[in-house]
């Protein structure tokens, strides 16, 4: 730290993101990306962008928004492209928020949302999920504050139906109810079609989970054309140029790789209910995981003793220290080989199945 920093941001505490080592390689389970290459048209759109890289991409992001459009039933209008959905989920809070309109979160979820709640000042009211990490939405009835909900969340794999997120949005008319859709995709779901009835519900997800583009950045932020406006006015404030060439070809593609990402997204799903069964009979508690992970525990060991067993024999999967999670691990699931080694490296640590 220089003695230049704004003393406003001396208490900030920066996400840590999950590794990404480039000194060996690891089987990675650790940050939730796709196992599988992208979809060949994917491949062949950025390739054909790669002479153009002298032009400025179009800021409007016109033809991606109508690719969107017509993917998700919506109007143009009613989405907007993000640098990954981070950034959507940042100009989000940046517009929705501010000192004195804080941000309800739950306890255990994605841990972006504590730290931008850092950088822009705004207070933050923590919601304790349940014992078994389950959301209990009349929680969030009647909050008067703007609220984000990871549906699937983030470590716990546990989905809301969209119903109750409709009775949130309900319970909250005059505040703005964020959900961040980046697991929609592996067995929930989404509240897209609810921006239709409820024009405080904006919907958040990403093409890094179920689209093997995690590398590209890019993200999608849906709702009523007002509040993708206000969003509008942020991004255009900061970085109206956010979404490359490539990546802007890409996300096109990637929409008319139907094919592709069904069947990816099943295979995920398969192996996750291999994986799930493995563990369950190795004596791991789970939970009922609607994502492209597993969230696990068990009593033979440590959560972050465990983490550090497996990375020493090339495992990469994330632990989260903190009260409510230090306990157990968050497994990406990869594909059937590289779950299959995850076993069998457990039941070295473990000493047998
Ligand atoms: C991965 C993830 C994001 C961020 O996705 P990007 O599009 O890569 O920025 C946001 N929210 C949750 C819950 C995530 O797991």
């Amino acid at each position: 730290m220089s003695r230049y920093l704004s003393p406003t941001l001396t208490s900030l505490k920066p996400y840590t993101p999950g590794e990404q080592p480039q000194d060996r390689s690891y089987i990675k389970l650790n940050t939730n990306e796709s196992p599988y290459p992208p979809a060949t048209a994917v491949v062949e759109a950025i390739q054909a962008e790669t002479g153009r890289l002298q032009l400025y991409p179009d800021p409007a992001c016109t033809a991606l928004r109508q690719a969107a459009a017509r993917y998700y039933g919506i109007d143009p209008d009613e989405v907007m492209a993000g640098n990954g959905s981070d950034e959507n989920l940042f100009f989000a809070l940046r517009a929705f928020c501010d000192k004195t309109h804080p941000l309800a979160h739950a306890d255990v979820t994605y841990g972006c949302y504590a730290v931008w709640c850092g950088l822009l000042h705004i207070p933050e009211d923590v919601i304790p999920l349940e014992e078994d990490f389950r959301l209990d939405p009349a929680k969030y009835y009647g909050r008067g504050e703007t609220i984000v909900i990871a549906n699937p969340n983030a470590p716990t794999g546990l989905a809301l139906p969209p119903e109750e997120i409709a009775k949130i949005a309900a319970a909250n008319p005059d505040n703005v109810v964020i959900v961040d859709e980046a697991y929609v995709d592996f067995g929930a779901e989404s509240c897209v079609p609810l921006i239709h009835s409820y024009d405080n519900l904006l919907v958040v997800q990403t093409f890094s989970k179920s689209r093997q583009m995690a590398g590209a950045r890019l993200g999608f932020a849906m709702g009523c054309k007002e509040l993708i406006a206000d969003l509008e006015r942020v991004r255009s404030s900061l970085n109206p140029y956010n979404i490359n060439r490539m990546t802007l070809a890409a996300g096109i593609a990637a929409l008319e790789s139907t094919g592709y990402f069904n069947e990816t997204r099943q295979q995920i799903c398969e192996t996750r209910a291999w994986a799930a069964e493995q563990l369950a009979r190795r004596g791991f508690e789970l939970t009922d995981s609607r994502t492209n992970f597993l969230f696990a525990r068990t009593d033979r060991m440590e959560g972050g003793a465990l983490y550090q067993a497996l990375r020493d024999k090339g495992v990469l999967v994330r632990h989260f220290s903190g009260p409510r999670t230090s306990d157990w691990l968050r497994i990406t699931v990869g594909t059937l080989e590289q779950m299959e080694i995850l076993m069998a490296r457990l039941d070295e640590i473990l000493g047998g199945p």
